[in-house]
């Protein structure tokens, strides 16, 4: 395992913005993680681990430290029977490679969360989630090596304290493991999860938006993995500019949908009420998604509380076409910060950030959190 020194950081995010990384080197296995580890509390350096670099910003002034980027590789049946197949799957693995595999095999649970870029290990991470389908349903542990320990430890998904955007490797235990090996399990009966509106449209509302069948329901065909596959894919693409594809530089959403209380949503509808009006104040409502029995508006249910789609407050507050230097506010998803000049800065892109933040905060009383993770600040 080679240890470099100063390599440019920029080209191994998807923003395809951040300064150098003082040492930098390639980890495929525990006794790489071993040697990695012991060079940095040699030289008393911080480390961070470097996935697809697709949920990170770095710092124009890179990261004084040591980044370990994961490139173990492999997918691998663990067993299967004629319901459900386990597979062990690399971390190294590119996450959108491995939801084609499983949909040209014909397993379910991972179509919903097609076309998003980065590896399969940071999946867990964040607990990645995408059209009603989360990582937490199909991960059923996760493989890790413990940088205190030097152990091998195998963590059930029970230990992983899954949440919306959130787990024990990106809270508590933050930078306390690699993931080396993820285990899912998928199903062999055919599972569509069609709860997401736009995609539920795509299959039963899409010709006549009145009489709505249920899916699955009499006189419906249940869609083919390969179709739902396309189908995300395809609405995924008017929204996010895929990174590999397209010019602009990003890390999918900047923000994070806010999760509030009933007693926080009627504050939020108040605010919207006083500063936008009674019209947009039902907008919001219909978007909200609390009724678990309307079938039209599943999206945003939660047990006891209501998710808001943050989106929708930032355009609200009149925001969706600004820029700062050579970053922009995404027209079609203004949950997105673009690299729109291919020259952007961090510093753009984060003062960007701020203002929109802000400017939610002063029209709504909503305090957007930011979702990629800010590396070198
Ligand atoms: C166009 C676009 C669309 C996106 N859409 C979505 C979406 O719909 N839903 C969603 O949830 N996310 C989305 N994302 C965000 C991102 O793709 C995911 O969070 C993805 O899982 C990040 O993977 P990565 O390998 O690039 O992680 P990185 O950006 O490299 O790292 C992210 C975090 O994971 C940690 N990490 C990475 N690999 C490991 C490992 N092996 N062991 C331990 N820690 C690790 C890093 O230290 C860091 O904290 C999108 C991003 C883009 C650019």
């Amino acid at each position: 395992m080679q240890i470099q020194e100063n390599v440019l950081l920029a080209p191994y995010t998807t923003f395809k913005i951040g300064g150098p990384a003082r040492y930098f080197c390639v980890v495929s296995d525990q006794f790489d993680a071993l040697q990695a580890y012991e060079f940095a509390d040699k030289n008393k350096l911080k480390t961070f681990v470097l996935g697809g670099g697709s949920n990170i910003l770095i710092s124009d002034n890179g990261f004084d430290g040591l980044v370990l980027k994961v490139e173990n590789r492999g997918v691998e049946i663990l067993s299967e029977d004629a319901n459900q197949v386990t597979l062990k799957v690399a971390s190294g693995e590119n996450w959108d490679e491995v939801v084609r595999f499983a949909v040209n095999n014909n397993w379910w649970g991972i179509e919903n969360l097609s076309h998003i870029p980065g590896s399969t290990g940071a999946i867990a991470v964040q607990n990645v989630g995408a059209y009603g389908q989360e990582a937490k349903n199909v991960i059923e542990s996760v493989v890790v090596f413990n940088k205190e320990t030097h152990e091998i430890q195998n963590l059930k998904a029970s230990e992983c304290g899954f949440s919306y955007r959130s787990s024990i490797f990106n809270t508590q235990a933050k930078g306390q493991y690699i993931i080396f090996y993820i285990h899912f399990k998928l199903s062999k009966v055919p599972k569509p999860n069609l709860s997401y509106r736009d995609l539920k449209n795509r299959f039963f509302f899409a010709e006549d938006p009145h009489p709505n069948p249920l899916p699955g329901g009499e006189g419906t065909k249940i869609p083919s993995l390969a179709e739902i596959r396309s189908a995300v894919i395809e609405i995924r693409d008017q929204k996010f500019p895929f990174p590999t594809e397209a010019k602009k530089g990003n890390a999918g959403s900047f923000f994070k949908n806010p999760v509030l209380s009933k007693s926080g949503y009627e504050k939020l509808r108040q605010a919207i009420v006083k500063n936008f009006g009674n019209d947009k104040a039902s907008e919001l409502d219909k978007k909200k998604f609390s009724d678990s029995t309307n079938l039209t508006a599943v999206k945003f249910v939660l047990n006891d509380s209501v998710k808001v789609p943050a989106a929708f407050l930032i355009d609200l507050s009149g925001l969706k076409n600004l820029s700062n230097g050579g970053a922009a506010i995404n027209q079609n998803q203004p949950l997105v910060i673009i690299n729109q000049s291919g020259t952007a800065t961090s510093a753009e892109v984060l003062g960007l950030a701020s203002q929109v933040k802000n400017a939610v905060l002063s029209k709504t009383g909503i305090s957007l959190n930011f979702e990629p993770e800010l590396i070198g600040f």
